[in-house]
């Protein structure tokens, strides 16, 4: 079976990655699937986001990646994947990603998200903290990836 796991992945981050690792005992195959709206201001860019997302997960056959700008229902349709992952960290996640799973069903019947729980070692990690500590010139080892350590400071030293 295969799930989608959207996000903004700016920058994707160890909890994210932690939710796919475990995402991969449960499902076949997962789509990492980064979310790209013009409303939106990123801090790295559609193609930065996805070449990280590449480097993160390159070891991983059952792991693809591609960008997006059309409704995750939709999308989850285009790629058939009956499923919809997305992690919990807190209530406030909950309270925010319960009635996004309600209408991504009514749009898509077929459509079941499944949440898994933050691991507690990672728990506390966001992609907007991790944005604030790379702004400040904070250490992102034990936040990201380590993989994507040197990527980051090169491009981040390259818009500054
Ligand atoms: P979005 O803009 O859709 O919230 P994010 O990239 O911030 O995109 O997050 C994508 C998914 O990853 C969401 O389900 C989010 O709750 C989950 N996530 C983010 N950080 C963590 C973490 N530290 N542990 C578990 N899940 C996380």
């Amino acid at each position: 079976m295969k799930a989608l796991f959207p996000g903004s992945f700016d920058p994707i981050t160890l909890g994210h990655v932690e939710i796919v690792e475990r995402g991969l005992s449960l499902f076949d195959e997962i789509v990492v699937a980064v979310g790209v709206n013009s409303a939106k201001k990123y801090l790295f860019s559609e193609e930065e986001r996805l070449e990280m997302l590449r480097l993160c997960f390159a070891h991983q056959p059952c792991v693809r990646v591609v960008s997006f700008s059309i409704l995750t229902a939709e999308l989850a349709r285009q790629h058939g994947a009956p499923f919809l992952l997305r992690g919990l960290r807190s209530p406030q996640d909950l309270a925010y990603e319960q009635p996004v799973s309600f209408v991504n069903h009514h749009l898509n019947p077929a459509l079941e998200t499944v949440f898994l729980h933050s691991h507690p070692a990672t728990m506390h990690i966001s992609s907007t903290i991790v944005r604030e500590v790379i702004k400040y010139g904070g250490d992102i080892h034990g936040l990201v990836p380590e993989v994507l350590e040197s990527f980051i400071h090169q491009r981040f030293a390259a818009k500054s």
